[in-house]
């Protein structure tokens, strides 16, 4: 969509504290946005009542033993949401307030995702409700391998293909991925993505989603005559996505002035030093108390002056509430979900670009898909190779976003939405309802 920046006011409020406001169940968020690009497509009742239910979803609650001996319960999660396009695909996600209705959500803007980027994968997510960071090593091992055995029936390399997502890391995929192939009896590295490079994974696929963000954003800023080296930057979320999509923004010239993670944020108007502050959240686990910088409260980091906000840790950051406040100018969405309809509706109105998630972070699964293609072929590719294609995808799905936002007069969000939506209805059309 064209922009008009300038109706965007210069300066708001002085930067305040905004609350979580993640309340809202969150696949009625997904569903109400697949229905404002619906409607804009005038797409038929019957394949609007396929699309806005997933497909097949599955609950365990299993065992696992812990290092004191105990056995704990833990509840978890995989939903897949269309499978017309191909195998589902997405991220597990390790949290204590993951859901049901999270996951489905997550499911769902997974099959748009990937249609955006004209992948051939249906959507999927899983989750299970554990903080791991209180957990050893070896509880984390226990509890993916039976997780993953739980939920072996709907996985499986032509089936449904797990990757990393909050909390989880190439590490996690590798156990995954031998857990399956312990149970069938032979190695399948396709089973899912994100693994470590010596098990099959790709070359780039841990920095792909942080790399495509920044993709996103310059192929935007060039759009809007913005000069990435006269901007400044805020960064929520310093984990796999924020830390790298704060690192490359940096390298194209923006300057870095706030970050934040679960325990608080650190800013510094002349920017930060992200290599020392990398080294320090390594040390410390947190970027707070990072002496090139001031420590401040997590959340008012989104209300700085900035031109570039990188949401990058969890849904439901940017509401009614603190949309107002926020000063950005372009909001490129690292993390999925983080923006909620309302506050969508008064970005739009203010004229601040939302670059939104299905295709600002699908660098990840962008890379995963072409780590599914080397794993089949057993052929892999230089990291400059995945690179370069990466960015030829993101800008290809950039232009045809951008196409119909201005074609439409829509925002970004519902371009993308309906290029996803029209490819996987016509999936649905063409495949017919089974029997
Ligand atoms: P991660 O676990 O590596 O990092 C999450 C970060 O968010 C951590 O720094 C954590 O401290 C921070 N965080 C958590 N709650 C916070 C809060 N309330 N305020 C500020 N910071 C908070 O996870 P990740 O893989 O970087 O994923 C981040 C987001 O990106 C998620 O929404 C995820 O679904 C999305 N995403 C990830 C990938 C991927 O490839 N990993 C791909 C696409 C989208």
């Amino acid at each position: 969509m064209a922009v008009d920046l300038a109706t965007a006011p210069a300066s708001v409020a002085s930067v305040t504290t905004a609350t979580h406001l993640a309340s809202e169940d969150l696949f009625d968020v997904a569903v109400r946005q697949f229905n404002i690009a619906a409607d804009v497509i005038g797409l038929e009742d019957d394949i609007r009542r396929v699309l806005s239910h997933c497909q097949r979803e599955l609950t365990v609650h299993f065992p696992v033993e812990m290092d004191d001996g105990s056995v704990q319960v833990f509840t978890g999660y995989r939903v897949q949401h269309n499978s017309g396009p191909g195998p589902t695909k997405g991220g597990i996600r390790y949290h204590q307030n993951v859901t049901l209705s999270e996951v489905r959500a997550l499911a769902m803007w997974m099959t748009w995702k990937c249609a955006v980027m004209n992948l051939p994968f249906g959507g999927a997510k899983g989750g299970v409700q554990v903080n791991p960071k209180l957990l050893s090593r070896n509880e984390v091992q226990n509890l993916t391998r039976r997780y993953t055995t739980e939920i072996m029936p709907i996985i499986g390399p032509n089936v449904d293909i797990p990757a990393p997502d909050v909390n989880t890391n190439p590490q996690v995929m590798a156990w995954l991925m031998d857990t399956y192939s312990m149970n069938v009896g032979h190695s399948v590295p396709g089973v899912t993505t994100g693994k470590p490079i010596a098990l099959g994974g790709s070359e780039g696929r841990t920095e792909a989603t942080g790399r495509g963000v920044v993709f996103a954003i310059s192929d935007a800023a060039a759009r809007l005559g913005m000069d990435l080296e006269e901007t400044t930057s805020v960064v929520q979320g310093f984990g796999n996505v924020g830390s790298v999509a704060a690192r490359l923004i940096a390298e194209h010239g923006s300057k870095v002035i706030a970050v934040s993670d679960v325990k608080g944020g650190v800013y510094n108007p002349a920017g930060l030093d992200l290599d020392a502050l990398v080294q320090h959240r390594i040390r410390t686990g947190s970027v707070v108390g990072f002496a090139g910088g001031e420590t401040v409260d997590g959340p008012s980091t989104l209300e700085l002056e900035c031109d570039i906000l990188i949401p990058a840790a969890l849904e439901g950051q940017l509401t009614a509430e603190n949309a107002p406040r926020i000063q950005a100018r372009i909001i490129a969405e690292g993390a999925n979900g983080p923006t909620t309809p309302e506050a969508d509706e008064i970005f739009s109105e203010r004229g601040i670009l939302v670059l939104p998630d299905i295709f600002a972070n699908a660098g990840g699964v962008t890379v995963s898909y072409f780590e599914w293609v080397q794993a089949l072929q057993a052929f892999p590719w230089t990291e400059q190779q995945v690179n370069e294609r990466l960015r030829e995808v993101m800008h290809r799905a950039f232009l045809a976003i951008t196409e119909i936002a201005e074609t439409k007069q829509v925002p970004m969000r519902t371009a993308a939405l309906v290029r996803a939506i029209e490819r996987v209805a016509e999936f649905t059309r063409l495949r017919g309802i089974y029997p």
